[in-house]
């Protein structure tokens, strides 16, 4: 095999450290990847479309379709089937020659940690002498927790504090529970004040509203739906949530969240001594005049729940290509393998979600192990991640970075892939494309860019570079942690979160370069010279 690359040009040389030789490269001869005219390029295109032969169309298909299958029963964190992916995952890992991450006879891929699981026991509100009825009159919308403890009740308007508007000024809340309606303000315009658009803000949320009132020494938030349509729908929907564990990550220094609750305007009008007409009436207030009516009303809740927790074991699959002269640093490349589970007897297959990326992963891991054999070890380790607890709060992810494989500060760069077999919904009738975000460094996303074209010539590059890091997937951990983070992403569509998620919609063809193309940066990554120069 060798000749095919001594024959070509020397650029192969700068990129690959053909183990054999046992000699390093002197420093003077590597050239920056990333500074590469095209042409250049040529001969380690040979090697990239060579290596990247390995990943076919059909393997991915057969992973994803292995991966939502029935017998996984949609992955759920902490599930048998979820145990059963990662079972697979370290299967194909260790058949394609990957090294193991752990010093484990049994399971040396996989990278154990604890979840906490807890469910609610029992959940009273009383006000006024009346009892009301979880899922009926509220819902808790924070983790399960034992409170117990008669609060006053204080009404706070949209519970927003911003230099255009405050609920919140001359209003004290400690140790109260503040009672809020949901959404924020409109403008005489017609748009929302704080956005100044029609989108409302950030500050309309619940999670904002509690970190709030928590801010302001409140010991709880309580949100008042205007429309009762609107709690409805969302007791409805919240319904196997109270049946269903809440999993979450154990951590001491953590700042715990103030409990926060759901409600309707008939509730919220008792638990703050008044009628639902005196309230509505303030609310219009609050609409027409534009001015805050927090503070007008007071009352008091008594609140008693229990909950009932257990630990829970769950695994990331880690499979490592060690590096050769910088094999001190690490690229990172993750997938999460879990998914939504069973809802009311249905199976979330989760095919895109992420059975698609974890394919991805397991093919890229292959092609580079093809590589190793084939004379060319990366100069990086490459360390694969087949993330688990992703649906439920990025767990995985995040507890790979607090016990990593190589230390962060080492990590050269993260790639993400999560989602990449089918088409946002306004793309689905132009699917040739490949998507995603870069975050933390331009020249990752100059790099990106390149390799895209180079490898995926036929797919119009739609990555783009963005200054503000999102959470929503596993690049965030890394990314907040400094690490430049590319994070490769074909859209929401409308069987996103379905079960109707299924290994039959997905476009096999174009995943196949859309993996090439991530191959050919990751592989890049890997034996870059150059520093990636963080942007802040
Ligand atoms: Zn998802």
């Amino acid at each position: 095999m060798e000749f095919l690359f001594h024959s070509s040009q020397r650029a192969d040389e700068f990129l690959w450290k053909p183990i054999k030789s046992g000699s390093l490269m002197s420093r003077n001869s590597i050239l920056v990847i990333l500074c590469l005219p095209l042409q250049l390029l040529y001969s380690q295109e040979t090697l990239l479309l060579q290596f990247s032969n390995s990943i076919t169309k059909e393997e991915l298909s057969e992973h994803v379709h292995m991966l939502a299958s029935d017998k996984f029963d949609g992955r759920y964190t902490g599930t048998e089937g979820q145990r059963m992916a990662a079972e697979y995952i370290q299967d194909e890992f260790r058949e394609d020659g990957l090294d193991a991450a752990f010093l484990s006879s049994s399971n040396p891929f996989f990278q154990e940690f604890k979840l906490n699981k807890c469910y609610w026991k029992e959940q009273s509100l009383t006000a006024a002498g009346i009892a009301f009825a979880a899922g009926e009159d509220f819902n808790f919308l924070s983790e399960p927790e034992n409170i117990t403890g008669n609060y006053p009740v204080v009404f706070a308007g949209f519970g927003i504090e911003d230099p255009l508007y405050s609920d919140y000024k001359d209003l004290d809340v400690a140790g109260k529970v503040v009672l809020v309606i949901s959404g924020e303000p409109k403008g005489k315009d017609g748009k929302y004040l704080l956005s100044g658009k029609s989108e409302p803000s950030r500050k309309g949320y619940y999670f904002t509203k509690a970190e709030t009132a928590a801010g302001k020494g409140a010991v709880g938030l309580i949100v008042m739906a205007r429309e009762d349509k609107g709690f409805r729908k969302f007791a409805h929907r919240t319904e196997d949530y109270r049946k269903r564990a809440e999993i979450s990550y154990p951590s001491q220094e953590e700042e715990k969240e103030i409990f926060t609750i759901y409600t309707n305007l008939e509730t919220a009008a008792v638990m703050l001594s008044t009628s639902p007409e005196t309230l509505e009436t303030a609310m219009q207030e609050m609409d027409s005049k534009k001015l805050t009516t927090s503070g007008r009303f007071q009352g008091s809740v008594e609140i008693n729940t229990t909950d009932e927790c257990y630990p829970m074991n769950t695994e990331n699959v880690i499979g490592v290509v060690p590096g050769t002269d910088l094999r001190e640093e690490a690229v990172v490349v993750v997938a999460h393998y879990d998914h939504h589970g069973q809802k009311d007897g249905k199976i979330y297959y989760g095919a895109d979600d992420n059975a698609s990326g974890t394919a991805a992963l397991m093919e890229i891991g292959e092609a580079f192990v093809e590589a190793v054999r084939g004379g060319y070890q990366p100069r990086r380790t490459v360390i694969f991640i087949a993330a688990t607890a992703e649906e439920v709060g990025l767990y995985g992810s995040r507890y790979y970075t607090e016990h990593p494989v190589v230390p962060l500060d080492s990590t050269y760069a993260c790639v993400n892939i999560d989602m990449i077999g089918r088409a946002w919904n306004k793309m689905k009738d132009e699917p040739q494309f490949i998507g995603g975000y870069v975050y933390g460094s331009l020249d990752l996303f100059t790099l990106v860019q390149q390799y895209n074209k180079l490898m995926a010539p036929g797919l119009k590059d739609l990555v783009e570079y963005s200054n503000h890091l999102r959470g929503g997937s596993d690049h965030y951990y890394f990314g907040s942690n400094g690490v430049p983070s590319v994070f490769y992403f074909t859209g929401i569509h409308k069987d996103y979160h379905s079960p109707t998620d299924t290994p039959d919609k997905l476009l096999y063809d174009r995943m196949e370069t859309t993996v090439r193309a991530i191959f050919g940066t990751v592989w890049a990554l890997a034996n870059s010279s150059e520093k990636l120069k963080a942007e802040d």
